[in-house]
């Protein structure tokens, strides 16, 4: 029987990669939820709507309707990747910059609305395993399993910072973990459906477990 999987956290805790890997082994769809959010953050600063010292909401708001977001499966990733109107934005939604705006678009309560709502239509069928910060609290708050993942923040911005040098952004250490401390306070704080772990949620602190000791305790857990 196919379950819902619902993995919520802090930013960085390494909850895409435990994420694609139950999804890889359990044959489930899996969605990084974080990647829709990024797309509309990218959209906003593409049209100027955001910008470090403006953020003209009621433009962006106005434009909702304009933009789409869509997954494909990359079978050489293994995973599906997010285009924004058609086109593929995976790249362009990983740097500091969308980082730095994201969590101030995810704080729209209109624009969680229409997240939440593709996101349901995306689990209805059950067989999948989402990724977020409202997953097991608004989107599915009847998944099966929910997943909280915690670590230090330095540990969070030290993986951060080398997948991003890995890339080839030139970005330094005290930015990235600025960033995340930025994010977590923005998340935690926002009137509309703050990061919050579910009262049911098994929390996961993975700075003291290594990548596969997590997968093995989080499948044991989806197959009970
Ligand atoms: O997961 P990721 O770090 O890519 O998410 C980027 C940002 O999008 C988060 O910091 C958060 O502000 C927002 N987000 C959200 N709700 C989700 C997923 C992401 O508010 N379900």
């Amino acid at each position: 029987n196919k379950i819902t999987i619902a993995i919520d956290g802090f930013s960085s805790t390494g909850k895409s990669t435990i994420a694609k890997q139950l999804a890889k082994h359990l044959v489930y769809v899996y969605v990084d939820t974080g990647a829709m959010y990024r797309s509309v953050a990218l959209y906003a600063l593409q049209n100027g709507f955001i910008s470090a010292d403006h953020f003209n909401q009621e433009a962006l708001i106005l434009q909702l309707p304009k933009i789409e977001l869509s997954f494909k499966f990359n079978g050489d990733l293994g995973y599906a990747e997010v285009y924004l109107n058609g086109i593929n934005v995976e790249k362009k939604i990983r740097t500091l910059e969308v980082s730095s705006f994201v969590s101030q678009i995810a704080t729209v309560s209109e624009v969680r609305k229409k997240l939440v709502e593709q996101q349901q239509k995306m689990g209805e069928d059950k067989g999948v395993v989402m990724d977020g910060r409202d997953i097991g609290t608004i989107v599915f708050p009847n998944a099966e399993l929910k997943l909280f993942m915690v670590a230090s923040a330095e540990t969070r911005a030290e993986r951060r910072y080398k997948e991003l040098i890995t890339r080839g952004d030139e970005v330094k250490y005290e930015a990235v973990l600025k960033n995340v401390t930025d994010r977590d306070y923005l998340d935690t704080t926002r009137k509309d459906s703050p990061l919050i772990k579910a009262i049911d949620a098994i929390e996961i602190d993975n700075s003291l477990l290594s990548i596969e000791q997590q997968f093995d305790k989080v499948l044991e857990l989806a197959k009970k």
